[in-house]
C-alpha cells in the first residue's frame, strides 16, 4: 500500500512532516492527508476522557464555558439551513458531541437527531434530547431518510471521509442538503511555513481539504454540489501568541502588528486569512 489520494488514487508525496506523522499532497486535487493513517490506539487515545474538558486535545471546556459560543454557532449555521428553504426539515447531525445543535435545531422547528460515539460526550447529553442522540450510524438509521445531514468540524477527523459520506448519502433523501465545516488549506500559514497552522495536528486531523477539495469530496461521496459556502472562522492574529493570551509587552506589541497585518491581508486577498470555512451542498444527480 502506498498514498494515494482519495478523490484520484492518484500516488502523493510527502509535502512535511509532523512528529511522527507524514503529511501527504495530491497537488492535482489540492487534498493533504496523513498517511500511513494511525494506528487506532493512537487515535482513541485522543478522544480518550479528557476531549471535552481536558487540557491536551481538543476542548478545554466544551460543555460549559463553551455552550454559550456553540448557540451563536448554532444560530449562524441554522439561519444558512433556513436560507435553503431546509426549515422544519429532518435533520442528522453527525459527530453531535453534547447534542448542542440538535437541541438548537430543535428549538428552530427542524425534526433534529444527533450521533456521537465518544462515551464522555454522551454522559453530557441532557435528558431532554436524550432520546434524539445516538451512538452510531445503525441506530439513527431507524430514524430517516433524512432531509439535512450535518457534519460540523467532522469529516477532518475520520479515517475514511469518503466512506463516511457514501454511508450518510444512503441514510438521506435524493435531494438532501449536507453541510460540513472543516479546516481549510490555502491560506498563508499553509502555503509557507505548515508547521505554524495549528489545524494540521495529527492524529486528531487526519484530512486537510481546501475549498475545491472539499467541493469534489462532496461531489463524489454525497453527489452534492455546493451551494453556498461561507468563512467559519478567520483567526485573530497567524503569527504571534494565537490565542491571545501573553502579558508580555514586546509579545502584545508584535501580536498588535501581526493582527493589522491579517485583517489588510483578509480585506486585499481574503483567501489567504480563512481557517475554516463552511460548505452547504444538495445532492442532485440519479443513483
Ligand atoms: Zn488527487
Amino acid at each position: 500500500m502506498s498514498a494515494r489520494c482519495l478523490l484520484c488514487a492518484r500516488a502523493c508525496p510527502v509535502r512535511f512532516t509532523k512528529g511522527v506523522y507524514a503529511i501527504h499532497r495530491c497537488a492535482a486535487c489540492d487534498l493533504e492527508f496523513v498517511w500511513p493513517t494511525p494506528p487506532p490506539e493512537a487515535v482513541e487515545a485522543v478522544y480518550a476522557d479528557g476531549y471535552f474538558s481536558g487540557d491536551g486535545h481538543g476542548y478545554r471546556d466544551y460543555f460549559g464555558r463553551e455552550r454559550a459560543q456553540a448557540t451563536r454557532k448554532s444560530t449562524v449555521r441554522l439561519d444558512a439551513l433556513d436560507a435553503l428553504g431546509c426549515r422544519g426539515a429532518r435533520l442528522l447531525d453527525v459527530g453531535c458531541a453534547a447534542g448542542f445543535f440538535v437541541e438548537d435545531a430543535r428549538a428552530r422547528g427542524y425534526e433534529a437527531f444527533g450521533v456521537e460515539p465518544s462515551p464522555e460526550a454522551q454522559r453530557a447529553w441532557s435528558e431532554a434530547a436524550r432520546p434524539w442522540l445516538m451512538g452510531d450510524l445503525d441506530a439513527a438509521r431507524a430514524h430517516g431518510p433524512f432531509d439535512v445531514i450535518t457534519a460540523w468540524d467532522v469529516l477532518e477527523h475520520l479515517p475514511d471521509p469518503l466512506a463516511t459520506l457514501r454511508a450518510l448519502r444512503a441514510m438521506a433523501k435524493p435531494d438532501a442538503v449536507f453541510a460540513v465545516v472543516v479546516p481549510v488549506i490555502g491560506n498563508v500559514n499553509t502555503r509557507l511555513a505548515p508547521a505554524t497552522w495549528d489545524q494540521y495536528k495529527p492524529p486528531e486531523h487526519l484530512w486537510f481539504f481546501s475549498c475545491a477539495s472539499m467541493r469534489a469530496l462532496l461531489r463524489a461521496g454525497a453527489g452534492a454540489t455546493v451551494l453556498r459556502e461561507d468563512v467559519a472562522w478567520s483567526r485573530d492574529a497567524r503569527w504571534v501568541d494565537l490565542e491571545g493570551t501573553s502579558r508580555a509587552p514586546l509579545t502584545r506589541a508584535l501580536r498588535a502588528i501581526d493582527g493589522a497585518a491579517h485583517r489588510l491581508a483578509r480585506a486585499v486577498a481574503p483567501s489567504l486569512t480563512v481557517d475554516s470555512v463552511a460548505f452547504y451542498a444538495k445532492a442532485n444527480d440519479e443513483r
